[in-house]
């Protein structure tokens, strides 16, 4: 069976009264600021989309977005893979006064003139979200795990001369 592609974007609003469902992948070339954060991405990303009215009356939709991306080790400098998996749920808006009124538990997001809300967008979004502030192998599977599991980092900063004082010195005097 051919895989869906995940469209643009969608009439939320209609969506929502058809409780539409979409299952869909996302080509990965399409998502230049997520290329811009990883060295690599694995594949396509698996998107999940379901759109519903909720017990308010509300037009909601919940989604899913997944895929693995190669990051660079924050501390053995080398690629690692990362896992991205992203769950949401938004309700969309047409303005302030709605966005205020909304309960907790939903992210606003804007509709455009036309009613219709940018998958592709949200899931870019959302996927640079799950990416981790920084990246680093699990101790086990890093080349340096098994060095900072001996000596703590903190430590291991205060016993190594700072070569860039000793250089200081010298142009001091
Ligand atoms: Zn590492």
């Amino acid at each position: 069976m051919q895989k869906v592609k995940l469209p643009i974007s969608v009439d939320s609003v209609r969506a929502a009264n058809n409780r539409l469902e979409i299952l869909a992948s996302l080509d990965k070339s399409l998502l230049s600021r997520l290329i811009e954060s990883t060295i690599s991405i694995q594949s396509d990303i698996d998107t999940y989309f379901a759109f519903d009215v909720d017990q308010q009356k509300l037009k909601i939709f919940n989604g899913k977005a997944s895929v693995a991306v190669e990051l660079t080790c924050q501390r053995c400098n080398e690629p690692m893979i990362y896992q991205c998996e992203a769950e949401f749920t938004y309700c969309p808006v047409l303005n302030k006064e709605q966005e205020n009124n909304l309960p907790d538990v939903y992210e606003p997001i804007y509709y455009d003139e036309n009613g219709e809300v940018n998958l592709h967008q949200i899931v870019e979004d959302e996927l640079l979200l799950t990416l981790p502030q920084i990246a680093k192998h699990a101790i086990e599977d890093c080349k340096y795990g098994e060095y900072e599991s001996t000596f703590g980092e903190i430590e291991e900063e205060q016993e190594r001369p700072n070569p860039f004082d000793a250089l200081a010195q010298l142009k001091l005097k």
